[in-house]
């Protein structure tokens, strides 16, 4: 999945999100990216999301909407991108060690964060003219 998140000059938010879906994947699979909510969620008056990952464990946190209602709540992108990745690790039965997802998050404020369940999760953060590779912060130590 590629997933974008932009806000501009005056505050506004606007993101995209794309994939391949997954390899070998059953015919009419429709993973979490076109899900509105799941792969991606903006709310101009809060902040974005997008996922990358197993669909189906975004899909069923719809978590770019949960990121996004937690920063409404007050938590910080960074913040609300760890609960949710922890969202779908407290699953009872949740098969974790063998998927990954990872979120990230910008809010109204322009900060951003991002949370992963295994490492190798990086980012590009575009600012100032500067575009600069981050690697997320990730729960599977
Ligand atoms: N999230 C995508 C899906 O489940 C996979 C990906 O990360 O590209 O369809």
């Amino acid at each position: 999945t590629i997933g974008m998140l932009a806000i501009d000059e005056n505050g506004d938010i606007s993101g995209a999100c794309t994939t391949s879906g997954l390899a070998y994947k059953m015919a009419g699979r429709v993973g979490d990216s076109p899900v509105i909510g799941s792969g991606l969620f903006i709310d101009n008056e809060v902040g974005g999301a997008t996922a990358t990952g197993l669909g189906e464990e975004v899909l069923k946190t719809v978590g770019s909407f949960l990121i996004v209602e937690l920063m409404r709540q007050g938590k910080t992108p960074q913040e609300a991108c760890e609960e949710a990745i922890k969202r779908i690790v407290d699953k009872p039965g949740s098969n974790y060690k063998n998927f990954q997802v990872g979120y990230v998050a910008v809010n109204k404020q322009g900060d951003y964060g991002a949370y992963s369940i295994h490492k190798h999760f990086s980012y590009n953060l575009y600012k100032d003219k500067e575009n600069k590779n981050h690697k997320s912060d990730f729960y599977i130590k």
